[in-house]
């Protein structure tokens, strides 16, 4: 990955924005999109979709999702802490002692960390229980609830976690917060990229959706505007590759190749366009891994079921440590993603789009 490649990531992966509040994160989609678009247009609560192909074949809509898991201010207290409610799905033992940025309405960026108590005053029983999330708090440094008021702080502004990008020992390991889901926005943009500069007898909509993380919403308002033939879901997928991960939870490896979604809790693929995929990344030694993901879905459970339904598939990228604020993935995994969805869509012509939907 060469260094304009990589800055991509670090922009994605630094933008803050959890679901609602997605800004930043069209604001580097919309920087990025542009000199290969030949239009970038909206739905009403913001996803955003980058359009290449002047028509004629079927419409492909790819899309990532914007939003990161994260938290809400919801009240500042007497003191000056802040208390908070959590913005897509979160474990109690990732959160305590982590650092995070709020974001106020004027813009300002005040850090904070989830507060916690020292060993010192637990219990031999309380050490080993799981402290819990109502019971938790964000300390900013301020002295009271006035100061904090100054700061610009209200209830309503979003809370990020806070992890600067870093290249793991000079390995192809990436750490990052917020792989779910900047990377598959990555691979969204860099598909774009690839077709703008290609033939292709189709109509690309590379995408991002907001708001995935509280229940795929953006997915359903972008799908029905783009109104595509198919459509692919670019996310995460977990990774069974570190100690105490049982195959049976996840049985992925990073480096390994991008995941297919042969079944999530939101959708059953579509078998003809599941098939295609896997013979494309086959005839083309794109390696690739199979994933079930039984607690979890994608944007494309709402993509599928959307007008008189789409086929689609999910495409997804392994990552260690999913919803916390040190995510892992690997480059190979990311470059082969792109290559992957770059090949599946550059043969989505009339013919292909006949054997998918002609029964
Ligand atoms: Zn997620």
């Amino acid at each position: 990955m060469d260094q304009k490649e990589e800055q991509l990531l670090i922009d994605l992966t630094s933008a803050r924005g959890i679901a609602g509040n997605e800004d930043e994160v069209r604001e580097v989609f919309k920087a990025y999109a542009k000199d290969f678009a030949d239009d970038i247009f909206f739905d009403g609560l913001g996803s955003v979709v980058a359009k290449h192909g002047a028509g004629g074949g079927p419409k492909v809509f790819i899309s990532g999702h914007m939003d990161e898991v994260g938290f809400m201010v919801t009240k500042i207290t007497e003191k000056g802490f802040l208390e908070f409610q959590t913005i897509g799905g979160w474990w109690n033992q990732v959160m305590l002692s982590q650092q995070v940025e709020i974001k106020t309405m004027d813009g300002e960026i005040i850090h904070g960390v989830i507060g916690s108590k020292p060993p010192h005053v637990l219990s031999p029983e309380a050490r080993k229980k799981p402290y819990e999330i109502k019971d938790m708090f964000i300390d900013i440094g301020a002295s009271s609830e006035e100061e904090a008021k100054e700061w610009g702080i209200r209830p309503g502004d979003m809370v990020t976690p806070y992890t600067e990008y870093k290249r793991m020992n000079k390995t192809k390991f990436l750490l990052a917060k917020a792989w779910d889901n900047r990377v598959g926005t990555a691979v969204a943009l860099r598909v774009l990229e690839n077709l703008s500069k290609r033939e292709h007898h189709n109509v690309l909509f590379a995408g991002s959706d907001v708001q995935e993380e509280v229940g795929l919403r953006g997915a359903r308002t972008s799908t029905h505007l783009v109104n595509p033939d198919v459509a692919f879901a670019l996310d995460t997928g977990t990774a069974g590759d570190t100690p105490g991960m049982t195959p049976k939870e996840a049985d992925s490896v990073l480096g390994k190749g991008p995941q297919i979604l042969i079944y999530d809790a939101s959708m059953i693929p579509h078998k003809r366009l599941l098939n295609f995929v896997i013979k494309v990344a086959e005839e083309l030694e794109i390696p690739f891994q199979y994933t079930v993901i039984a607690g979890g879905g994608t944007d494309a459970g709402q993509m599928h079921l959307t007008r008189d339904g789409v086929p689609s598939l999910a495409i997804t990228v392994p990552v260690r440590y999913l919803h916390s604020h040190n995510t892992i993935i690997h480059e190979d995994d990311y470059l082969n993603t792109v290559r992957l969805v770059t090949e599946v869509v550059a043969r989505l012509d009339n013919d292909a789009l006949a054997s998918l939907r002609d029964y």
